[in-house]
């Protein structure tokens, strides 16, 4: 089965920050390979800024190296590299100065599809836009791409929202969060509402709990200084775990569009009641056999930063009362897993006597590894001897039933990117969405930090600290096995 690809229109992209990490790995590779889908035309512009001095042929050379590096296995014709090199131009201008936005301006074409991409740090936002609507680079029909962290908390997040809103109009601000990008995320909206299965028993009455799980075996090493200012709560579970929770728990939105379903994310997030302390549990990585610890990586030996995070989250509303998300993220974990486990409710009588009580439904909806779906259903063991049951997992892995699709699927950010040239912002974070979720973080991190709390230490390649499993035992329950 061979992918559909909708071609875009054509596009002019400037990339400020483009010889950085981001451009480099992601946004330049990804780029490429829309191209060679033939999703991004031959006429599409792409324009690199930044403060390293290059001219159009170093930029080129600068991003052949990147493809080659970073573009993985693509279904393109030979030329196609070069070809994508003819594309590119490139403009050095520091963002605090006024050299150079005349000849950014000067290289772009008044009456295609115009954005921008700001792929620096979140203290350039300010500027950028100020000196994109100085110069006239953009216009109210431009559109403008901002990256993580999107604010340190919710001061931060409100004057960033108000500098861009400066300049821009809410429907011109494109904010990333990848995790919307990915292919299951978008499939948990498809199951939901594209089958008439689930709904139905998708609320408290049939549904004991959630689980989201995001644990990673990678340590901070190398970017210990930067995490340490964060942790997980700010990395991790304010912006990926909190979209996941509200993809899952909202409403059925009227129509998939921009509005429309982040209106329901945001009665989610509004929703969300005040964690106590008592439901939340820190950890830092531990060392085991000369392997360095968290302090060690954050440079601080005294660090209070948690590089993991697990916590019970209510959601007060009719839909969700008395049905308890159970959210856990960490750096060390034992396996690379990232999934969202909707726990069904017991049958509510067992008419096989003498059979062992049967654990209700889970249904799984993998990020990473294999993204994928899994219903667990119980059966009859196949075979003579009377009824005896079992549980199997109806599996449906995406690289086996779609095949080919798969390995040439879009990755998150390019399928965002062409999304903004698009101007469909359904699977982009709005400001007061952001906003809402960092009023329900902040307090939660400023009782910690009132409690001069000290995170647990945990076993590299363990589960996370022994208090998190505690989270689910005292209510009867039991964390799904991190395992990959
Ligand atoms: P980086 O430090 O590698 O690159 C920054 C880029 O900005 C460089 O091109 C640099 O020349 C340019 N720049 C810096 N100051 C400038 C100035 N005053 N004027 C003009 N250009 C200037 O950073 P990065 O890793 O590419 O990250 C960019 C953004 O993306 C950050 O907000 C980061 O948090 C976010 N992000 C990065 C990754 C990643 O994989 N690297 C992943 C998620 C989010």
């Amino acid at each position: 089965m061979v992918a559909t690809t909708i071609p875009v229109d054509t596009f002019d992209l400037v990339i400020i920050g483009g010889t950085g990490d981001l451009a480099r790995r992601k946004i330049l590779p990804g780029l490429f390979r829309r191209m060679c889908a033939g999703q991004m035309p031959d006429t599409a512009r792409v324009i690199g800024a930044s403060r390293t001095d290059l001219d159009q042929t170093a930029f080129q050379e600068f991003v052949r190296e990147a493809l080659s590096e970073f573009a993985g296995e693509t279904q393109c014709d030979e030329g196609a590299v070069d070809r994508f090199l003819t594309m590119l131009d490139y403009v050095p201008l520091d963002v605090f100065g006024d050299a150079g936005w005349k000849a950014l301006k000067s290289k772009l074409r008044p009456d295609v599809i115009r954005a921008v991409y700001f792929s620096v740090g979140p203290s350039l936002f300010g500027e950028i836009a100020r000196k994109l609507t100085a110069h006239k680079v953009t216009d109210e029909n431009s559109r403008i791409v901002v990256e993580k962290p999107f604010g340190h908390d919710l001061e931060t997040a409100q004057l960033l929202n108000a500098e861009l809103r400066d300049c821009f109009k809410e429907d011109q601000i494109y904010r990333i969060d990848h995790y919307l990008g990915k292919e299951t995320v978008q499939n948990l909206m498809a199951v939901r509402f594209g089958n008439a299965l689930f709904e139905p028993l998708w609320n408290a009455q049939h549904v004991d709990h959630v689980q989201i799980t995001v644990g990673e075996t990678v340590d901070v090493d190398g970017r210990g200084a930067y995490y340490d200012k964060s942790g997980a709560m700010r990395d991790m579970v304010q912006n990926h775990i909190m979209q996941l929770l509200c993809l899952c728990a909202m409403e059925p939105p009227s129509k998939y569009g921009a509005d429309a379903v982040r209106d329901e994310k945001l009665k989610v997030i509004r929703a969300l009641e005040p964690v106590s302390a008592k439901d939340v549990v820190r950890g830092q990585y531990g060392s085991d056999d000369g392997v360095a610890r968290y302090t060690d990586h954050a440079g601080d030996p005294k660090s209070k930063t948690e590089s993991f995070l697990a916590m019970k989250v209510n959601v007060a509303n009719w839909r969700w009362a008395g049905t308890p998300f159970y959210i856990r993220t960490g750096k060390r974990l034992r396996a690379r897993m990232s999934e969202i486990a909707i726990i069904f409710k017991d049958p509510p009588h067992s008419i096989f006597e003498g059979q062992p009580d049967r654990k209700g439904n889970v249904l799984i909806i993998r990020l990473q590894p294999d993204e994928g779906i899994t219903l667990r259903v119980t059966i009859k063991e196949p075979g003579p001897g009377g009824m005896r049951l079992t549980e199997v997992p109806l599996d449906m892995t995406f690289a086996e039933a779609l095949g080919d699709q798969v390995a040439f699927m879009p990755d998150a950010y390019e399928r965002l990117i062409m999304d903004v040239i698009r101007g469909d912002q359904t699977l982009f974070m709005r400001g007061d969405e952001v906003e809402a979720a960092w009023a329900w973080v902040d307090p939660i991190i400023q009782a910690w930090q009132a409690a001069g709390d000290t995170p647990a230490q945990y076993d590299p390649s363990g589960s996370g600290p022994e208090d998190s499993l505690m989270l689910l035992h005292r209510d009867g329950r039991r964390w799904r096995e991190i395992k990959t």
